[in-house]
């Protein structure tokens, strides 16, 4: 008997380890920067940088990985002593709540899942193990224990009432930032159209419908049926629009997006994205498709790693950017980066100024610049949340 007690005493002992060490192990190897901070920006473009009156970036992974968002890092691209020091004004902070295995960008199937084994290694709750939706539901609690534990640093946002506050202590505090919620993929509802309510309690104001593989609502571009929305699909979304939760359609396959396009009563935004006008992949947006989300009222964000702008360096989101302003108008684009999204980010939060230097060397006129740093983001949130 007593061997056996030290032998759990042994296996509790290493599981406790594991919860300590192993989250933060995976969490640097995922979120690697290919620039680190801190970062050599010209002045003039600092100038401008300094003076934006609004810098907001429409997606982050950071809530996946169990880190102290009030802790500054040395790893992964997003926390808010970093939003601070950025001047970031709010963040959006889109929950990931299944990834399959061996995820790639051309066909997945949801028969796996990664996520599984990182609830486990971060001693979640036994119910996430299984309930995707119960995964989303500690992400969004952990986000407003962030808020309360911020003392007034940090706040989420669910209202337009909320924002309208927000801009005005902005201007009266300056070490001020904000956050709103999103979802990467519907799966997180379980399979039910009634967990729409529970997320949108919980304080989701944005939801995408498919990530990497096809689920209930329809395909992911990723996915192997790259099939269109289904029944299912077209009940979240008219529901999803009716409690003024934004529709997200990054990730989804091109069918789904025709047919959200075609039925929506809102604005629609892609979160985080690239164009296939500069880089033509599969995860990227056709010009139909942003013209469409322009003519939703939307966004187009545009993201910061290899596989959304095919380079490396912030020239590159710049450079999609351009294209974006040059197709539609400059009302319509703003920044998605995907940071702490299991991407090789350019650079982390604190290297945003350095955007506006390469907007600068494509002549893109200061007024833009301000829209696509974080205007544009301010006018769709004060446009689409609930009052
Ligand atoms: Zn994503």
């Amino acid at each position: 008997m007593k061997k056996i007690g030290k032998v759990l005493l042994a296996c509790v002992a290493i599981y406790l380890l594991l919860i300590i060490s192993v989250p933060s192990v995976i969490d640097k190897i995922k979120n690697p920067t290919v620039l680190k901070p801190p970062y050599k920006v010209l002045d003039s473009a600092q100038k401008i940088y300094n003076s934006l009156p609004f810098i907001a970036d429409m997606h982050c992974d950071a809530l996946l990985w169990s880190r102290d968002l009030l802790d500054r890092k040395d790893y992964g691209h997003v926390d808010i002593p970093r939003m601070l020091e950025a001047n970031v004004s709010i963040q959006a902070f889109t929950i990931v709540t299944k990834s399959p295995k061996g995820q790639n960008f051309s066909a997945n199937t949801g028969d796996s899942d990664n996520i599984t084994t990182l609830m486990i290694a971060q001693g979640q709750s036994v119910k996430s193990w299984s309930s995707l939706t119960e995964r989303a539901l500690i992400q969004a609690k952990n986000l407003h224990k962030f808020e309360k534990k911020s003392k007034g640093k940090f706040r989420v946002i669910k209202s337009k009432s909320d924002l309208k506050k927000y801009l005005v202590d902005a201007e009266l505090y300056s070490n001020i930032t904000a956050g709103f919620l999103g979802v990467e993929g519907a799966h997180a509802l379980d399979g039910k159209l009634e967990n729409i309510a529970v997320l949108f309690d919980a304080g989701v104001r944005m939801m995408s419908p498919t990530h990497f593989f096809d689920n209930k609502l329809g395909g992911s571009a990723h996915g192997v049926s790259k099939a269109g929305l289904t029944d299912f699909g077209k009940k979240v979304i008219e529901e999803m629009q009716s409690k003024d939760m934004i529709v997200d359609v990054a990730h989804a396959s091109p069918k789904v997006i025709d047919a959200i396009l075609e039925m929506t009563t809102k604005p629609i935004v892609s979160s985080h994205t690239g164009v296939k006008g500069t880089c033509d992949n599969v995860r990227n947006l056709s010009d139909k498709h942003i013209k469409g989300i322009a003519h939703s009222g939307g966004l187009i964000s545009i993201a910061m790693f290899k596989q959304a702008v095919c380079d490396t360096d912030v020239k590159a989101t710049a450079i999609a950017i351009k294209y974006v302003i040059d197709l539609v108008g400059s009302d319509f684009v703003a920044l998605g980066s995907d940071f702490d999204g299991s991407v090789n980010a350019s650079v982390d939060i604190t290297g945003l100024p350095l955007i506006v230097e390469e907007l600068l060397k494509l002549e893109v006129s200061e007024i833009d610049i301000q829209k696509v740093m974080g205007n544009n983001v301010k006018r769709l949130l004060l446009e689409t949340l609930p009052e």
